[in-house]
């Protein structure tokens, strides 16, 4: 893991989005979800990531 504690804010947001029945999870939409260029061990369900990048742009 990258990153132990994570920022209030994203912890904050994560709750509300959990609660409105959204997805959480990054990797779904991120342009590196897939094995050859993510190694991270998060994926592919990483709630929070510093390389996430939206897919589509
Ligand atoms: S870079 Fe981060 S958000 Fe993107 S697929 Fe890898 S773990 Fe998931």
């Amino acid at each position: 893991m990258k990153s132990a504690k994570l920022p209030w804010r994203h912890r904050f947001s994560l709750r509300i989005k959990k609660a409105l029945g959204k997805n959480i999870f990054l990797c779904d939409s991120c342009k590196w979800n897939w094995r050859g260029a993510c190694h991270d061990p998060a994926r592919p369900n990483a709630t929070w990531c510093p390389d996430y990048e939206k897919r589509g742009r």
